[in-house]
C-alpha cells in the first residue's frame, strides 16, 4: 500500500494534498465540471487527462511514474499471483476477472455457476455440501 501522508509531508503543509490522502492527488487539479485533470507533464507536455473518479485518477497518476502499491497477493485464482495494480479499483477487477463463476459438476458434467453448486447437488444428486462421510460408528460385538 501506499504510504499515508502525513500532517508534516511537505505536500501538505503546501496545501496541496490533505493528510490521509494519496500523494498522487497532488498531480490532480478538480476541475469546474468536478472531475479529476491530471497536472503532470510528460515530454509532450502537460497530460491534462481527466477522469470522473478520484480513485481511478490517482491510478492514472501513478501510472506516469510507473509506481502500483497495490498488490493482488494471490486473492485471485492463482495464489502465487504477484501482479500489481495502480489502482485499487483495477486490483478488484483483476480479481473478480480471474475468479470463474461456473464449475463442472463432478456428477453429471454441468456447468455450474459457483453460488448454485450446493443447491445443485442438493437437489440433483441429493448431496449435502461440504461433503463429510460420517464417522464410522463405533460397532460393538
Ligand atoms: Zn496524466
Ligand atoms: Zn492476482
Ligand atoms: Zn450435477
Amino acid at each position: 500500500m501506499e504510504p499515508v501522508v502525513e500532517t508534516t509531508d511537505e505536500v501538505v503543509k503546501e496545501k496541496i494534498v490533505r493528510p490521509g490522502e494519496s500523494r498522487f492527488r497532488a498531480f490532480l487539479e478538480m476541475t469546474p465540471t468536478r472531475t479529476y485533470k491530471c497536472q503532470f507533464v510528460t515530454e509532450h507536455g502537460p497530460c491534462e487527462r481527466t477522469e470522473e473518479r478520484l480513485d481511478r485518477a490517482q491510478g492514472h497518476a501513478r501510472q506516469h511514474l510507473d509506481y502500483r502499491p497495490y498488490v493482488c497477493g494471490g486473492k485471485c485464482a492463482r495464489p502465487d499471483c504477484t501482479q500489481r495494480f495502480f489502482s485499487s479499483g483495477q486490483k478488484d477487477d483483476h480479481i473478480r476477472r480471474s475468479i470463474p463463476r461456473r464449475k463442472e459438476c463432478e456428477h453429471c458434467g454441468k456447468q455450474i455457476s459457483i453460488q448454485n453448486v450446493s443447491r445443485h447437488m442438493k437437489v440433483i444428486h441429493h448431496q449435502n455440501l461440504p461433503q463429510e462421510k460420517p464417522s464410522v460408528a463405533f460397532k460393538p460385538y
